[in-house]
């Protein structure tokens, strides 16, 4: 679904931000894993950037992100504000272009609630590289 999703997307991507695709490793996951939490992204984060001068992963989370009637906007919003990053503009000139991601935060449970079980379940969940 979420390939779906994304084919849809990409097209709607602004030219750098499509640029800025092509130099980054874009991952799809259903939730952060160890690995990701332990680098500071949140639980309940929807998307993330990591890495430096262009280059690194836009990591997509598909438990928060594809969910309810507004899949592919949430989608849509999460890339391109990932993308943004990775083209160096920090969150203040991300948010400048309307890609506002805080609505889309699981509201669930607070970051930190999660015990070492699930911790142990997430790092479990496949993984795929798209
Ligand atoms: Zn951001």
């Amino acid at each position: 679904m979420i390939g779906a999703l994304l084919e849809r997307a990409i097209p709607r991507l602004l030219l750098d931000e499509l640029e800025a695709l092509e130099r980054v490793r874009l991952v799809v996951k259903r939730r952060p894993d160890l690995e990701d939490l332990a680098r500071g992204i949140l639980p309940t984060q929807p998307a993330a950037f990591w890495g430096a001068d262009g280059r690194g992963e836009v990591l997509l989370f598909t438990d928060v992100l594809v969910r309810g009637p507004f899949a592919l906007k949430r989608v849509e919003l999460a890339l391109r504000h990932e993308l943004r990053h990775a083209l160096g503009e920090d969150e203040g000139e991300v948010l400048r272009h309307g890609l506002d991601l805080r609505p889309l935060e699981s509201l669930e449970r607070e970051p930190g609630e999660v015990s070492a079980l699930e911790l142990e379940a997430i790092n479990e969940e496949w993984t795929r590289c798209w």
